[in-house]
């Protein structure tokens, strides 16, 4: 017996997994990618699923838009208050802070989502 919702998240992984494809190729037009990426978080709200922490953290809250380092995102570290990491999506300027202690999460996003 397959697992509950199992087509969902392969569908989900598969649509992550095309969004990044498109954004490796097509690097100038990045509706396609942000496309597959609205229709993945669209699966997850629908069947009330959590997408993994490395998957939610490489989409733009705002906009959607796959969060890949120098091309669709800007990463910086801040050492005032607490030492953390800012990530400022180049296309709506949303920003997501992460403290050093979930860093390694961070880095732990191209398993997945392989450029
Ligand atoms: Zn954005």
């Amino acid at each position: 017996m397959a697992a509950k919702n199992s087509d969902a998240f392969a569908r989900i992984n598969f649509l992550m997994q095309a969004s990044a494809l498109a954004l490796s190729k097509f690097p100038q037009s990045k509706e396609l990618s942000r496309f597959y990426t609205t229709h993945a978080t669209q699966i997850a709200q629908k069947k009330v699923l959590r997408l993994h922490k490395s998957m939610k953290r490489s989409i733009c809250k705002k906009c959607s838009t796959l969060l890949r380092p120098g091309v669709t995102a800007r990463v910086r570290t801040a050492p005032r208050r607490e030492k953390h990491v800012i990530v400022t999506c180049l296309y709506c300027g949303n920003m997501k802070r992460f403290h050093c202690s979930t860093v390694n999460k961070w880095n732990n996003t191209d398993t997945f989502v392989s450029s």
